[in-house]
């Protein structure tokens, strides 16, 4: 995810489904994403502290922090445990997604499967579990660093 136009496509996604849910992308939140998408997309918290104090040098880490927890509320950035880092992933509400962590070189791929979410929920059930997530992480290599590519 790079360039002007993606990014300002995102934004405008962004700030559309915090009006749905009665909620507002602040400069802060905003700037945050920005960062985020400015990175490809995926960064570490630590990044993003760096990149943002670079245009607010008192940027406390807990303005981060509470930024990215409102945009993972509003299901626009999801965290990869794999490798804690933040993903902006805007496009998709309530699916269940598979996280595929490259542990090379730390790439994610996402993959959402219906059939996958199904199974996990009945598994859930029959264990009496109370599922509170929607991801699913599994590591390995990808395409290119497989050498498959
Ligand atoms: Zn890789």
């Amino acid at each position: 995810m790079t360039g002007i136009r993606a990014t300002n496509s995102f934004l405008r996604r962004a700030d559309a489904r915090c009006a749905l849910h009665g909620h507002r992308l602040t400069p802060q939140r905003r700037q945050v994403l920005v960062l985020l998408l400015s990175r490809g997309g995926r960064d570490t918290a630590y990044q993003l502290l760096e990149d943002m104090r670079a245009v607010r040098t008192n940027a406390a880490p807990s303005n981060i922090y509470r930024a990215l927890h409102f945009l993972m509320e509003q299901g626009l950035v999801r965290r990869v445990a794999t490798t804690s880092t933040f993903m902006a992933c805007g496009d998709v509400v309530g699916q269940h997604e598979v996280f595929m962590v490259c542990k090379r070189c730390g790439s994610v791929s996402v993959v959402h499967d219906e059939a996958l979410r199904r199974t996990l929920e009945g598994a859930a059930r029959t264990a009496h579990f109370v599922v509170d997530g929607q991801e699913t992480e599994i590591r390995g290599l990808c395409e290119s660093c497989s050498g498959a590519g």
